[in-house]
């Protein structure tokens, strides 16, 4: 591949993609989504994938990778001018909040990941919701969404739709026939998470997809707790996927992102929200998601493998009551999990024995994993749904939804399984010590 004129040659008519040429040759009419002269190849492996497509080795100098495009605007010229004019803009560099190369690169490396057309980057997983659900929804329209949603996005659903005249109906993501009841004339998304929190429930996306189909819906899922090398979530029938890069995708629990795909035309009407709302991805941080993703495959594989070595010692262990984790047997979605995702994660959820007081005492004594919320990162973190993410409710209302006294989340890293069980073996020894001690 020629790559020596990186700002293509204005009067080229040769595809961008096989001329490098890219600037000269982005047409909406023509491409999927604006990209740069990148590696993008159809029908690779996953980790092939994660590695090369949208990377844009740098043409001038032959850098390995995609330099950090640090700018905030950029020279306007003849294409430029025209673009705006005719309403193309997304197509073309003019301002970083419309659009930068470090976006572009990353944007078609996750667009080649998920299997879409195309893919925007944002500023959080929060950002890259609020706009899609906002594009996706006329003024007064309503929303069917699963009753067990992420906490953001369920206070974006109560407190900022009224204003907007907007409404939601929550339901039991595995009830279909309440889903489609909740289906009303106004109804023109559905959004639900394709594995939930904390009980992680993996929810049946292709059921939902039909029902989403047969009654002229539009469905959006959040696989957050789902990356691609678990779940192409857009193959089964959603409409866009959504995801908080902050976790998995980037997985090293140093940056803040989102992203939303799907098809060129939906992430067109996206884009317009990303400028109104303004949550655009700055390039370093986009340096920092495509060199995350690079080794998405293999973190997805080192989650899973520490993960289900943790999840059968755990479930073994006399002082733990119940243990969450799609791939163990006894998990309520076992058959689901197997059917639709080919990997598994780091996420689990457990309850021990004693209540919030031993769960305190667990965590406290645990060395390896870090007591905060967030998931997805190399190095394994740990929670309480008591006093982080259900830490409004009251016990009532944890229990009503599923949440039991002493239940404990954990996203397990890629840390060597051994040194986490020693590390689960001591910190439970200690908890039921101390309370022995406290009771003597
Ligand atoms: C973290 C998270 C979000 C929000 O993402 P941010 O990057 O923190 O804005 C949305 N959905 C799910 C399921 C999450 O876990």
């Amino acid at each position: 591949m020629s790559n020596a004129n990186i700002l293509g040659d204005p009067n080229s008519t040769t595809p961008a993609r096989t001329s490098g040429g890219w600037i000269a040759d982005l047409d909406r009419t023509r491409h999927a989504g604006p990209f740069l002269a990148g590696h993008a190849s159809a029908g690779q492996g996953m980790s092939t994938t994660a590695v090369h497509a949208g990377t844009h080795d740098d043409p001038r100098t032959g850098a390995v990778g995609t330099p950090i495009y640090q700018a905030s605007t950029f020279v306007l010229g003849e294409n430029q001018y025209q673009s705006v004019e005719e309403g193309f803009a997304r197509d073309r560099f003019i301002y970083s909040r419309y659009g930068n190369p470090s976006q572009w690169a990353v944007q078609e490396k996750l667009a080649a990941l998920e299997g879409a057309e195309s893919a925007i980057v944002f500023s959080s997983g929060m950002a890259a919701i609020t706009s899609t659900v906002m594009a996706l929804m006329d003024k007064g329209a309503h929303v069917v969404a699963s009753s067990d949603l992420y906490g953001g996005t369920y206070n974006l659903f109560n407190q900022e739709f009224p204003t907007f005249g907007m409404s939601c109906t929550m339901v039991d993501s595995y009830d279909f026939v309440a889903i489609e009841a909740a289906i009303q004339p106004n109804t023109q998304l559905m959004y639900f998470e394709a594995i939930t929190n904390p009980l992680l429930k993996v929810i049946d996306i292709p059921r939902l997809a039909e029902i989403a189909k047969r009654r002229n819906v539009r469905l959006v899922v959040d696989a957050t707790f789902a990356p691609p090398i678990s779940m192409r979530t857009l193959d089964h029938g959603v409409d866009v996927v959504i995801h908080s890069a902050s976790k998995y995708l980037n997985g090293h629990s140093d940056l803040i992102a989102g992203v939303a795909a799907g098809s060129r035309k939906l992430i067109d009407m996206i884009w317009p929200r990303l400028l109104n709302y303004g949550g655009s991805l700055d390039p370093h941080a986009c340096f920092l998601l495509e060199r995350g993703l690079k080794t998405l495959a293999i973190r997805m594989r080192a989650h899973e493998e520490s993960a289900t070595v943790l999840a059968h010692y755990l479930e073994a262990h006399p002082q733990v009551q119940k243990v969450f984790y799609p791939f163990l047997e006894s998990h309520p979605d076992y058959a689901t999990a197997k059917r639709l995702l080919k990997n598994g994660t780091g996420n689990i959820t457990f309850v021990i024995e004693g209540g919030d007081a031993a769960a305190l005492r667990l965590v406290n004594a645990l060395q390896i994993p870090k007591q905060a919320t967030s998931l997805g990162g190399v190095e394994s973190l740990i929670s309480l749904p008591f006093n982080t993410s259900q830490a409004t409710f009251t016990s009532r209302q944890r229990s009503n939804v599923g949440i039991d006294p002493g239940c404990v989340r954990l996203s397990v890293g890629i840390e060597d399984a051994a040194d986490l069980i020693a590390d689960f073996e001591q910190a439970l020894a200690v908890t039921y010590s101390q309370k022995e001690m406290s009771h003597a």
